[in-house]
């Protein structure tokens, strides 16, 4: 595969199993050394424009070399490091300090409270209050300060090997991240040099709950918690310190943070080595893989901190003139979304407020008047919040919030949120409340970070934003979402050389060019599609009705139909008959499985099941896969009953025998009556009204928009089977509404193109016996 660097969107929907990510990093490593060798990667003066020719032709060339003569003995210090059986940097003897650094140990747990005190807060007087972007950027800022002190103490390394292009990769899970890894060893790329090889320098990189090695701070839970207190930790004036920081302040930390860096160049490491690597060198892995941002052609880094520009800066990752590869990308959307909302319940302002009297009564005296200020100040918002939802009548389900209405009748300063974030800045309030508030109970879900979001928000809606009601199954919650995400990936669309969008099943297609992209003209995104690499005859898609033509249709209002249910229950029986090995069972909710469950067993259909293939079930706190795996391993039948959306729908290879066949009961189509939909779709239709003044064309946006949610999630389930060339399974669809052209247009190109039309079930089971035969 090969397209020239110079689209800026390419959207690529190739399916599992036919070499996407070896494709990918081929196509992008060959073009990124080609670039090298050319020396398109040279150091540019900006201010050169006005030096004559001959000047700048002569200092590119000087720089050319000194580039590649730098490039080439860095390549030798590699090889070096490579060969050695113990690489010098896990040599005893390069640690002088480590028996003296192994002693220290953080003590979080400290029977002192003094250690949960608000740094004291003296003003907020407006003139100093921090600008918008530095209150969103806080944390990155004090990120970004630290790393400027870890890059305090410059090793002899010049930027001469910084590589101004990179690639790179980002997917929403680890698994997909290690998967890739994974595969870059596999090929070999030519070398910038004609005169020596060249390793991939690949850098992974992962959050602190990765990549921590203070077992102190890594087993908290919270991943918010778990940074701050590491945060904490690095203060100048903390009182504790971890002694895994590579602070600017230690010679010999830095130079072993240079050094994990080179031995994590010499060659292609996986993310879940590091935290090995950081314990032998006693260094933190976290913080010194960033050493080896410069150096890097390729990084994997997840969705989240690729996606935020404020931990992209903090990092110091610049998208510009890279190629930026998201995998998965049928998760851009919503992870976008959720990254930039919040949703808080009633009870934990509750909560919030009972915890805040609780802090302020055990510290009142020690806390200084600017505290007792804002944390007054604080309680009260939060009561007038609370004060609010009980009073509004009605509360819907996309109901909106108006913010400006719940704190009205306040005073000008206690509306000023601006001056409230700032406090919780200087004063460290939500880390120091979760903390003591985490002592007194060990259970508590830290809540006051996220009720820091909602205020914030509060404070800066953002255009595209909405608040609103939900309803949900515990009670009312308060929330914000994103409601147009395109603004949001804008930077990296613009500042990036190429942004490409891959993935398996991103059918359908349109809501990324509609939602995401909406500023481009989709005739300059470049889009590619394959086929399956498997043969035609590895995959057959039926479309199920019950015995004697029984309809099946799992909507919402017709699927607590019991005689539908047993009927269902039949058919799978007269299937899984003919069908070896496993199967894997899709259904819409978690609700839904309990009661399909239910009603099998009370007819005995689910006794009879089990006799075939041992039934397993997902249930949303348990992972049955292994039992699932074991049993088809020992030769045995299984079905695995798991639901649309849930842990097994995505990021599971359900190769060979582990899903010969994949069942897919109903369209999963979100809750219609959720906020979250209710304002989504309010939005879309007010957005084709003010474009086009046509409701017909609103209306068909909406039901589109909703359509694809769901037919996303089938792509993506029915994507579990079929994982290689070889692979070979059957899938059914079971539902009437499969049968619309509208939704078979919507399935992946793949599986559309082999779907067997107007069989019933006795042609089916018959079709499938036949199939598996063909197969021995
Ligand atoms: S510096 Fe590194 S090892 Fe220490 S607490 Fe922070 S993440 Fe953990």
């Amino acid at each position: 595969m090969s397209w020239k660097m110079v689209t800026r969107l390419v959207s690529l929907r190739v399916p599992t199993g036919t070499g996407k990510t070896l494709s990918l990093i081929c196509a992008t490593m060959t073009w990124l050394r080609e670039q090298k060798a050319k020396g398109d990667d040279s150091v540019v003066d900006d201010d050169s424009d006005d030096d004559p020719d001959w000047v700048k032709e002569s200092y590119s060339k000087m720089t050319n070399t000194k580039r590649h003569d730098a490039g080439v003995a860095y390549e030798k210090h590699l090889d070096e490091l490579h060969k050695s059986s113990r690489p010098k940097v896990l040599k005893e003897h390069t640690f002088p300090n480590r028996k003296k650094l192994k002693s220290v140990t953080v003590e979080l747990d400290k029977e002192q409270d003094d250690q949960f005190l608000l740094d004291d807060y003296h003003s907020d007087d407006e003139s100093s209050a921090v600008t918008q972007l530095d209150r969103n950027s806080e944390l990155a800022l004090e990120i970004k300060s630290l790393m400027k002190k870890i890059n305090g103490v410059k090793r002899d390394d010049g930027d001469l090997l910084d590589q101004a292009t990179k690639i790179i990769f980002s997917s929403r899970t680890h698994s997909q991240l290690n998967q890739f890894s994974s595969q870059l060893s596999l090929p070999k790329f030519p070398s910038t040099y004609p005169d020596h090889s060249e390793r991939l320098k690949y850098l992974p990189l992962g959050s602190r709950k990765q990549l921590c090695i203070n077992d102190e701070v890594s087993k908290i839970k919270d991943i918010t918690l778990l940074n701050e207190t590491c945060l904490e930790l690095h203060k100048p004036d903390a009182t504790k310190k971890c002694p895994f920081y590579p602070s600017s302040k230690n010679e010999d930390l830095q130079e072993l943070s240079f050094e994990f860096r080179d031995s994590l160049f010499a060659e292609v490491h996986d993310i879940e080595d590091l935290p090995q690597m950081g314990e032998k060198l006693h260094i933190c892995p976290y913080y010194s893989v960033r050493k080896g941002i410069g150096y890097s052609e390729v990084m994997t880094l997840p969705y989240q901190l690729l996606l935020s520009k404020n931990s992209r800066d903090a990092l110091g990752i610049s998208v510009k003139g890279a190629i930026v590869v998201i995998d998965e990308a049928h998760n851009l959307l919503d992870t976008i979304t959720s990254m930039n909302s919040v949703s808080v319940m009633v009870q934990e302002f509750e909560l919030c407020v009972e915890s805040l009297k609780k802090y302020l009564s055990r510290f009142t005296r020690r806390l200084n008047g600017g505290n007792r200020i804002n944390l007054m100040k604080l309680i009260k918002i939060m009561n007038l919040i609370l004060k609010s939802v009980n009073s509004t009548e009605k509360i819907t389900p996309g109901k909106p919030i108006d913010v400006t209405d719940m704190l009205q009748g306040t005073t000008g300063d206690l509306l000023n949120i601006h001056k409230l974030d700032k406090y919780f800045t200087v004063s460290k309030l939500p880390y120091k409340l979760e903390s003591y508030m985490s002592k007194e109970d060990r259970h508590r879900t830290p809540i006051l970070f996220k009720i820091v979001e909602f205020l914030k928000v509060m404070s800066n809606p953002s255009r595209e934003g909405k608040f609103f009601y939900d309803v949900k199954a515990n009670g009312v919650s308060l929330n914000y979402m994103l409601l147009d995400p395109s603004d949001a990936f804008k930077d990296i669309v613009l500042e990036s050389k190429c942004v490409i969008l891959a993935g398996g099943t991103m059918e359908p297609i349109e809501d990324y060019y509609n939602y995401l992209f909406p500023y481009i003209d989709t005739q300059r995104i470049k889009k590619f599609t394959c086929g399956h690499i498997i043969p035609k005859e590895n995959l057959e898609v039926f479309l199920v009705e019950g015995s004697d033509g029984y309809d099946f249709e799992f909507s919402f209002e017709k699927r607590n139909d019991t005689k539908m249910v047993v009927e269902l229950g039949k058919s799978i029986l007269g299937l899984i008959e003919k069908i070896p090995a496993g199967v894997v069972l899709f259904l819409p909710s978690y609700k839904y499985l309990s009661q399909v469950i239910e009603t099998w067993k009370k007819s005995g259909i689910y006794d009879s099941i089990d006799k075939l293939k041992k039934v397993y079930t997902e249930s949303s706190s348990t992972n049955v896969l292994d039992d699932y795996s074991t049993t088809i391993s020992s030769g045995k039948g299984a079905l695995l009953l798991s639901v649309v959306g849930g842990r097994l729908s995505e990021g599971i290879n359900f190769s060979d025998n582990l899903a010969r066949a994949v069942m897919l009961i109903g369209l999963p189509y979100p809750n219609a009556f959720s906020g979250e939909i209710i304002s989504k779709r309010k939005f879309i239709e007010d957005q084709v009204m003010e474009r086009t003044n046509d409701k017909r064309q609103a209306m068909e946006a909406t039901r589109d928009f909703y359509e694809n949610i769901c037919m996303r999630a089938v792509n993506q389930s029915v994507g579990r089977s079929i994982r290689h060339r070889h692979d070979y399974a059957t899938i059914y669809l079971f539902d009437k509404r499969y049968r619309k052209t509208s939704i078979q247009n919507k399935l992946s190109d793949w599986i559309k193109q082999r779907v067997s039309h107007g069989m019933s079930l006795k042609e089916i089971i018959k079709a499938t016996d036949s199939f598996f035969l063909n197969k021995k």
